[in-house]
C-alpha cells in the first residue's frame, strides 16, 4: 500500500512539477516516472562494459577476456573482495552527477544513481546469493560535517530493489583519513590499514555481503573494507558502485 501510494503522489507530481534533465545542456523534461534524468540521457550513458573484464575487480581489458580472465594487477596483489562490479565510467556527465549527490546534498538523485547501481548488480552478480548490502562506513566526525554518507543512501535504496537486508552499523569507520586521491597506491592502503571494524560479528558470520560504495578507484577502500568482514567470519564479500573512475581520479 505505501508503495502504491508513493507511486501515485510520484506519478500525481511528476504532472504538477515537470522536471528538466539533470545532465546539463539537456532541454528535455524527465520522461522516466520519479526519475531526473531523461531516458535519452540515461541510455547514453558511458556503461562500463563491452569487452572483457577481470572476473575478480571488473576492470575492462583491451583484449577479448575469458571468463576466468584475472588481471595483471588482481594477480600480483588479490584483494580480499571477492568480486566488483561498477555501472558506468566516472567521467562527464555522471561525474557531475555523482559530485552533486556526495557533496551538494543533491540527494533527489538518489534513484537515478540507484537505478545504475541495480543495474549492475543484477547484470553482473549473482545478486540471490546476496545476504546483506552494506555502505563503505564514513568516519563520524566526516558524517557530522557532511550530515550524511552517500553510499549509505545508495545502499539502503539498493537493498530495497533488491529485497535484501540493509545494515548500516556493522561495519564502522574507526579512523578518520586523508583523502585517498592525493596518495600512491601503496600510500593509499597505509593510510587505510586498519581504518574499519566490524562493530558487531554475529550479524557478518556466514552471510555473503555486498559492499556499496558510489565511486571505485583502486579498489583499496572496498578491499579494506572486506578484511574486517572477512575476519569477522563472512562468507564472502562482493561491491558494487555506480562508477569506476581510471586511476589518477577522485577517491579510492
Ligand atoms: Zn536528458
Ligand atoms: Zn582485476
Amino acid at each position: 500500500m505505501a508503495a502504491l501510494l508513493s507511486r501515485f503522489f510520484s506519478r500525481a507530481a511528476d504532472i504538477l512539477w515537470p522536471r528538466t534533465c539533470a545532465i546539463e545542456g539537456c532541454p528535455r523534461v524527465s520522461d522516466r516516472p520519479g526519475r531526473h534524468v531523461c531516458s535519452t540521457c540515461f541510455a547514453s550513458l558511458p556503461f562500463h562494459e563491452a569487452g572483457g573484464a577481470c572476473s575478480v575487480c571488473g576492470a575492462l581489458v583491451m583484449a577479448e577476456a575469458r571468463h576466468s580472465f584475472v588481471c595483471e594487477a588482481c594477480r600480483l596483489d588479490p584483494p580480499a573482495f571477492e568480486f566488483a562490479r561498477s555501472a558506468v565510467f566516472y567521467r562527464e556527465p555522471v561525474d557531475r552527477l555523482i559530485q552533486d549527490f556526495k557533496y551538494r546534498k543533491a540527494s533527489w538523485l538518489c534513484d537515478d544513481l540507484v537505478d545504475l547501481l541495480e543495474g549492475a548488480v543484477r547484470a553482473k552478480l549473482s545478486f540471490h546469493d546476496i545476504d546483506v548490502v552494506m555502505p563503505v562506513p564514513l568516519h563520524p566526525r566526516r558524517l557530522q560535517e557532511r550530515g550524511y554518507n552517500q553510499s549509505a543512501l545508495l545502499a539502503r535504496a539498493l537493498a530495497r530493489r533488491i529485497n535484501r537486508r540493509a545494515d548500516e552499523k556493522s561495519l564502522v569507520r574507526t579512523r578518520d583519513t586523508e583523502h585517498q586521491a592525493r596518495l600512491s597506491g601503496e600510500e593509499r592502503r597505509k593510510n587505510l590499514k586498519d581504518a574499519f571494524e566490524v562493530s558487531s560479528p554475529g550479524l557478518v558470520r556466514g552471510r555473503i555481503v555486498l559492499l556499496v560504495d558510489d565511486i571505485m578507484t583502486s579498489g583499496t577502500t572496498l578491499s579494506e573494507c572486506a578484511r574486517p568482514l572477512l575476519a569477522a567470519g563472512a562468507t564472502s564479500v562482493w561491491c558494487a558502485t555506480v562508477a569506476r573512475a581510471v586511476l589518477t581520479g577522485a577517491a579510492g
